[in-house]
């Protein structure tokens, strides 16, 4: 390789490295909305807490929250329940969460949202947590127990006679699933893009309110979770715990995925699961 070669990769790594940063940097100011005591994350296997939702644990440790891990099942399916039980535990004490493990619950198998509900019904009864963190209905991965995690906690939510707000995290298209730090950039651009349609759109309403045509308001129910460089290194050392998992595309995984830098997640108030 040349040394005009090298120079061009070197430039090329470097403005990624500083386009990332400067999106890092404007999401990170971009607070939750809410500030919640207690979290509790609903997942379907051990594994997902960290593949998937390290962004926004760590968002949520740094405001404050103290989170809890109730995983549905043992991830059974390969027979390793026990083994990643005790895999799941190490990671949760890398990523300074607390976890519990259903075992009534079997991986592969489809789980009905009343079996998934009584399952958390039962759980929360000790603990009064206010928001509760889980997939939206396509899972992430599409894997159908992701799936059937988010209608079980959407079923629980709307008959529970506690208010929880749910925060259901984003499944991102294929392209942007493996963009890796690259969908950091993204969600700036998106962002940058979201003030300025929303800036529009305020003097339109602005303009409306003046002629008394409306009086609403802009909000948002989405909240953009990002880990800094060291973080993403925490959040890797958990993977690193569930050796049983790491066969050679979980490597392409953790090289690649978007969720080990950064998810979207929506919020969702009471009033909106009705
Ligand atoms: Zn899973």
């Amino acid at each position: 390789m040349g040394w005009f070669t090298l120079a061009v990769l070197g430039a090329v790594a470097y403005t990624v490295w500083y386009a990332v940063s400067i999106a890092r940097e404007y999401l990170r100011r971009e607070r939750p909305n809410n500030v919640f005591n207690n979290v509790l994350l609903v997942t379907a296997h051990p594994d997902d807490e960290c593949m998937f939702f390290g962004p926004t644990l760590r968002t949520l440790q740094r405001s404050g929250s103290h989170i809890h891990v109730l995983c549905l099942s043992t991830g059974n399916y390969d027979g390793l329940g026990a083994h990643r039980t005790k895999e799941l535990q190490a990671s949760c004490q890398v990523l300074g969460v607390t976890c519990t493990v259903e075992d009534t619950l079997q991986d592969g198998e489809k789980w009905d949202p009343e079996a998934v509900s009584d399952a958390i019904d039962e759980f929360v009864k000790e603990t009064k947590w206010d928001a509760i963190l889980t997939f939206d209905k396509f899972g992430v991965s599409g894997h159908l127990n992701h799936g059937n995690v988010h209608n079980g906690v959407r079923y629980f939510a709307a008959r529970s006679a506690r208010p929880y707000i749910l925060l259901e995290l984003e499944s991102a298209p294929l392209l942007l699933k493996y963009s890796g730090m690259m969908a950091i950039v993204y969600e700036y651009v998106q962002s940058l893009m979201g003030v300025m349609l929303s800036s529009q759109k305020e003097s339109v309403l602005n303009n409306q309110k003046k002629s008394g045509l409306s009086n609403q308001s802009v909000s948002s129910n989405r909240m953009v979770a990002v880990l800094e460089p060291n973080e993403a290194w925490t959040a890797y050392r958990a993977m690193a715990m569930h050796r049983s998992q790491l066969v050679w595309f979980r490597y392409l995984y953790l090289l690649f995925s978007r969720y080990m830098h950064i998810n979207t997640v929506v919020v969702r108030h009471p009033s909106q699961l009705m």
